[in-house]
């Protein structure tokens, strides 16, 4: 068997999105994923897509329809309710709603009607990133680029060794994830900013809905009564009641940040979760994922042809943006988060750091400079550059 000249490990929507244009330039490769194909994408994360994602995917020709839009945002705390129309302030640019488990299953139906090589039941099993070579599911590659795109536990990060840096930056705070069989209690977002820890509501489907609450580190949604849950949640986001009965099923995720630098080294190149962990605030992971994906095939495509210059620039060209995002969600998680300012955390000061939530919510509805600010980061839309 001929080696394909790229090997992907991993069919989230970094790899799936990278072997989607690889395949439209003709770009011999291998897709491989642990999971089988049924189980692909069926764990609940990300559901908000930013308005530069779309734009981009968009722009690349993507089989994808982007059609429900979310243009608002309310901040609630226990006194206050402050609705936020951000597409307003952006120029007519939302986010759109469309999960993560569509956009994967949506991408590798695509891809198999096709006849792509993805190749699912195959965990990678042995990795060296010098030669480079990846053995998975029984069968040993040796590409020309070996890509990581297997998310937070990447397996092929973790062989780079000390060949790049790692910031990791775990935080004091957990949040459940409780994805609930029900329609929205309203058309928009509820951040709600409260004393007890942040709740959030967010829409995902006629009959889904997602929320967050967030809970100290050493408590478990298993340990929580179900009852107890939904009514904590429905009173934080102060729609008391709204709950009850609902059928929900509740997951623990516990908060890291994590930057690689650089994002390859040599022939083995990271995208997505692999190379960089954010936490759900604002919504950024999966949006930075797909954005390298797109980078780095562009890469691809053109070393293919025989030009490895941007190939060779693409951790340079995307470890800004990536900073820049994580410099958003960090801010966006002190505003949300009771627990996680890790400078206060566990210091007896809960009262403090309420008041200072508090505060930046006040800003927010007063202060139209702020708020212009926060709408652009927020649905990820570049601001237009000031008049000279
Ligand atoms: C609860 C939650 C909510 C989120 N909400 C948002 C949001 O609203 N907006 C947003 O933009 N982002 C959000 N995110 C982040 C987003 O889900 C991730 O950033 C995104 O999944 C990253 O995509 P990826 O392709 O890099 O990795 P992943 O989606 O993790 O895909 C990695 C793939 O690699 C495979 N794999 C792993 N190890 C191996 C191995 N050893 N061998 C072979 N295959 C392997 C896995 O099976 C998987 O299919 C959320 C995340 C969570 C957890």
């Amino acid at each position: 068997m001929t080696d394909p000249e790229v090997v992907i490990v991993g069919a989230g929507p970094a790899g799936l999105v990278l072997a989607w244009m690889l395949q439209r330039a003709d770009v011999p490769y291998v897709l491989v994923d642990r999971q089988a194909r049924e189980e692909v994408g069926t764990q609940p994360k990300a559901g908000i897509v930013e308005y530069r994602t779309v734009e981009l995917l968009r722009r690349e020709g993507f089989p994808l329809d982007f059609e429900v839009e979310n243009r608002r945002v309310e901040f609630r705390t226990p006194t206050t309710r402050h609705l936020f129309d951000y597409a307003d302030l952006t120029g007519d640019r939302p986010h759109y709603v469309f999960p993560q488990h569509r956009l994967v299953a949506e991408l590798t139906t695509a891809l198999l009607d096709e006849g792509a090589p993805l190749h699912f039941d195959c965990p990678v099993t042995d990795v060296d990133p010098d030669r480079p070579s990846v053995t998975a599911g029984g069968t040993t590659y040796v590409p020309r680029t070996l890509v990581g795109a297997d998310g937070a536990g990447s397996v092929v990060a973790r062989a780079l060794g000390d060949r790049v840096e790692v910031l990791d930056r775990p935080l004091a705070s957990r949040w459940l994830v409780v994805s609930a069989r029900t329609a929205p209690l309203v058309g928009h977002t509820i951040y709600a900013i409260h004393p007890r820890g942040y709740a959030a509501h967010l829409r995902r489907g006629p009959q889904e809905t997602r929320f967050y609450l967030e809970v100290p580190a050493d408590v478990s949604g298993a340990d929580l009564d179900p009852d107890d849950l939904r009514r904590d949640l429905a009173e934080r986001l102060g729609e008391p009641g709204a709950l009850d009965g609902v059928e929900i099923s509740v997951d623990d995720l516990d908060l890291r940040t994590r930057i690689t630098s650089p994002m390859q080294a040599g022939p083995t190149v990271l995208v997505g979760d692999a190379a960089h962990l954010i936490t759900p605030a604002g919504g950024k992971g999966m949006n930075l994922a797909v954005a390298d994906a797109v980078e780095l095939a562009h890469g691809l495509v053109e070393a293919h042809r025989g030009d490895a210059r941007r190939l060779d620039a693409y951790s340079a060209t995307r470890l800004p943006v990536i900073a820049e995002t994580q410099g958003f969600s960090d801010w966006f998680l002190r505003v949300l988060s009771a627990f996680s300012t890790d400078a206060l955390a566990g210091t007896g000061s809960a009262g403090f750091v309420h008041a200072l939530r508090d505060g930046w919510v006040r800003r927010l509805r007063d202060d139209p400079l702020l708020a212009r600010w926060f709408a652009h980061a927020y649905a990820g839309v570049d601001p237009a550059p000031a008049k000279p």
